[in-house]
């Protein structure tokens, strides 16, 4: 353990819970333009869980994306505890002089909470880790405790711990475009999912982005480092099911891309190997969170008044409801990590015409910028065939926009009804724009 602040930035010590915190302030203090500590919620006996949240003009929102790290939700699984605190401090102390570094700071928000179980961690006191266990306070497994796509709400019969709130609360504020997960007790990438076989439609990419950390995490360290399973990544329910994961919640819910990365095969690392495990990964932890610069990106709006709009964005023909993502209601941004191909995107935002994008390509390592402007639909209410609900109405065009399924197209505009009641069987989608010119007066309230 470390015995004063100072010590701590040799790496090679685990600090107390109380030197933990104050640096994490000490971060925010030290460097208010570029980072700020935020409370996410209080452990079960009250202790503070944490967050640094690093950028350029870090509090203004931009369109970056936002990228998350988070250690030791179970709590005897420390290295990747001392590496988060490392990371802050080499991103906040090379901001300026490392080009690669100072553009991730530029071009992103890094959100990085080393440690998501401070009870488990400092069981016995504030002052050591020795005795840390791997549940909380109440011996409850965090990574059990989450909502389960599979399984849904409370998979282990337990409620939800003040913990996991926490972190369901930032998790649902945030738009994490990529995250991790830092345990311990092995060496492999663990990708999702957790809860069945089923494979991700991004199963693709993530064996290829988990075999790039694995492979960056190989050659920086010696023989035998990452290399369990698949020498060194794992489909998760291959390895082992588990229902109630983080991984699974933070995907399938929250549209992220979480990994579970087990980062040494000591739970408990002496600590004086924890240097050591810094250099093992350095390369990979970066390019990791670099991944949400790649694939395509954009920016979501109204087309009418250009504000920012909460849309969802799926790849057409290979999405499952677990795998759109949700631009950033804030800004309007989007990114979607995608292989290299050619792609078609449909945006959806309530209240919009659903807009397709076709022949979207993508190349490796590199971004294509796709925004998207969504036209408001109007909604008519009461009849519309001009009956005598809307007395006031002079003149009434329909344009009908829709998209298909598949197959041929009605073969005119308005051949059968389009109301939904069985004329055209095939219509996925179908959305009313509506021009009208009034006699006077005020026109109808619920347009
Ligand atoms: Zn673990």
């Amino acid at each position: 353990m470390a015995k004063t602040q100072a010590e701590i930035t040799s790496w090679d010590v685990y600090p107390s819970y109380t030197d933990y915190v104050s640096m994490m302030y000490k971060f925010d203090s030290l460097y208010p333009n570029l980072c700020t500590t935020i409370v996410a919620g209080y452990s079960e006996l009250g202790r503070e869980i944490l967050f640094v949240k690093i950028s350029d003009n870090v509090h203004s929102q931009e369109a970056e994306p936002e990228v998350m790290f988070s250690s030791s939700m179970h709590g005897n699984e420390l290295c990747g505890y001392v590496l988060m605190l490392r990371m802050i401090d080499s991103i906040l102390t090379t901001y300026g002089t490392d080009p690669e570094i100072t553009a991730m700071v530029d071009n992103m928000e890094i959100w990085i909470n080393p440690l998501a179980n401070p009870d488990g961690a400092y069981r016995i006191s504030d002052s050591t880790v020795a005795g840390a266990i791997r549940g909380n306070s109440n011996f409850v497994d965090l990574n059990r405790n989450f909502p389960d796509p599979d399984e849904g709400d409370h998979p282990d019969g337990k409620s939800w711990q003040a913990e996991t709130v926490a972190m369901m609360n930032i998790a649902e504020k945030q738009n994490w475009v990529i995250s991790g997960n830092f345990h311990g007790g092995a060496e492999v990438i663990n990708y999702p999912w957790d809860t069945w076989f089923t494979r991700h439609p991004d199963d693709l990419w993530y064996i290829s982005v988990s075999r790039q950390y694995a492979d960056s995490a190989q050659a920086y360290s010696p023989f035998g480092y990452m290399t369990l399973l698949n020498n060194g990544i794992t489909n998760g329910w291959d390895w082992y099911p588990i229902f109630g994961g983080r991984q699974d919640y933070m995907n399938y819910f929250h549209g992220s891309r979480e990994i579970t990365i087990e980062i040494s095969n000591t739970k408990l690392l002496n600590p004086a190997l924890l240097p050591a495990h810094w250099e093992y990964n350095r390369v990979s932890l970066f390019d990791w969170l670099r991944q949400a610069n790649y694939g395509i990106s954009g920016i979501v709006t109204d087309s009418a008044t250009g504000n920012p709009l909460a849309a969802t964005v799926t790849v057409i023909g290979r999405d499952a409801a677990s795998s759109r993502v949700f631009s950033d209601p804030d800004i309007g941004d989007y990114y979607r990590m995608l292989r290299p191909g050619t792609y078609s995107l449909q945006f959806y935002a309530e209240g919009y015409d659903t807009l397709l994008i076709t022949a979207v390509s993508v190349s490796a390592d590199s971004a294509t910028v796709v925004n998207a402007e969504l036209i408001p639909t109007f909604w008519l209410c009461g009849d519309i065939d001009n009956n005598g609900q809307f007395q006031g109405i002079l003149e009434l065009t329909f344009l009908v926009d829709f998209i298909f399924r598949g197959g041929p197209p009605p073969a005119n505009e308005l051949a059968a009804d389009v109301d939904g009641s069985g004329g055209i069987a095939n219509l996925l989608d179908l959305t009313y724009i509506v021009d009208y010119v009034f006699r006077g007066g005020p026109g109808p309230t619920c347009l």
